[in-house]
């Protein structure tokens, strides 16, 4: 197997951070394409000079031209406008329909048998605009939201139980939005169920804290986060690339499953070298369906505002 060959779209705080990550664990080669000149070029050069001292073996490239991103085996799309203060991730559909739709017929041009991982808000319709966009099959289009929002509350998890990340296993559905769905049961800490470490007032309360989780950057920095999006990109790209087959919360194409009826959302997914190689169906309760549906509504509807955009 030769090298691997990663595009990142935008250069920009998520997509030169994602970049950094990535040779970081020598997962490819990467192309770094912005809009703005000299920008990912600049960026690239940087990283590049970083490689030395990290001793990574990488080669990156920054450019305006996508040319120069053919036969890659992934794309990551996070070029797209990034929320400020008082913007909420819808606000940004219309532009971001624009950026993710011209970005992604670059990319199904010049890669057509490519991997897609969005990250560009509003995640789950965005995703939607690559799928259609690219005319790619449903397991080969993707979106990370999934992997940060379980970062967000793993992190607050054990920040409250002094515990490892690397004990939790956490599962959260739904879309990327103030009604993302955190699963407590199914949520487990040492193999133990969450439910049964937590009070529930506690529980619901770090549950709010990860829906907000965004907006309390934004609140802090006044423009979004960056590093652990970044994570949950590498980590998605690395296991398609090294064929991991791990179980990890992804926007997936479902149809039957959940009884969705063909969009993408949050699921938990097992990630290979076959893109979204299987979605595990959980048996979820009365209130976490409910709960389940009513976030699936709001990406319906974001879905049906794109669809008089694309
Ligand atoms: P940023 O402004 O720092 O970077 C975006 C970059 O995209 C800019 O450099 C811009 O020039 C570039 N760009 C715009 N149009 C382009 C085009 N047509 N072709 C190539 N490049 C283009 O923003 P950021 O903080 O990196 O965020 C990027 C996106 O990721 C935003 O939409 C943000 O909301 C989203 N985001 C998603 C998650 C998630 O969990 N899915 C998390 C954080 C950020």
């Amino acid at each position: 197997m030769g090298r691997r060959k990663i595009t990142i779209a935008g250069a920009g705080n998520v997509g030169a951070t994602t970049a950094h990550i990535a040779v970081g664990v020598e997962l490819g080669d990467i192309v770094l394409i912005d809009i703005i000149d000299g920008l990912a070029e600049g960026k690239a050069l940087d990283l590049s000079q970083a490689g030395p001292i990290q001793k990574f073996n990488c080669k990156i490239t920054g450019s305006t031209d996508w040319q120069e991103t053919a036969g890659s085996d992934i794309i990551i799309i996070t070029s797209g406008m990034p929320r400020k203060l008082g913007m909420s991730r819808d606000d940004l559909l219309a532009k971001n329909t624009e950026i993710v739709k011209s970005v992604t017929a670059q990319a199904a041009k010049y890669s057509p048998d490519s991997f897609i991982i969005v990250v560009a808000n509003p995640l789950d319709a965005m995703v939607y605009v690559a799928a259609k966009t690219s005319g790619f099959a449903g397991n080969k289009v993707m979106g990370m939201a999934g992997a940060l929002d379980c970062a967000r509350f793993t992190y607050f998890i054990t920040d409250q139980l002094g515990a490892s990340a690397e004990d939790v296993e956490c599962v959260l559905m739904g879309g990327h939005g103030d009604d993302m769905v955190p699963l407590p049961r199914f949520t487990t800490v040492s193999q133990v169920a969450l439910t049964e470490l937590m009070a529930k007032d506690k529980i619901d309360a770090l549950i709010e804290r990860t829906r907000k989780g965004g907006i309390e950057i934004v609140n802090l920095l006044g423009y979004s986060a960056y590093y652990a999006p970044a994570a949950g990109a590498v980590k998605m790209a690395e296991a398609i690339l090294k064929d991991k087959k791990i179980t990890m919360s992804c926007c997936a194409f479902c149809k039957d499953e959940y009884g969705v009826g063909g969009y993408f959302v949050g699921v938990p997914v097992v990630l290979g070298s076959g893109g979204v190689e299987k979605i595990v169906e959980l048996e979820l309760n009365k209130e976490e369906s409910e709960a389940f549906e009513q976030s699936v509504l709001h990406v319906k509807e974001l879905v049906s505002k794109v669809e008089k955009l694309i």
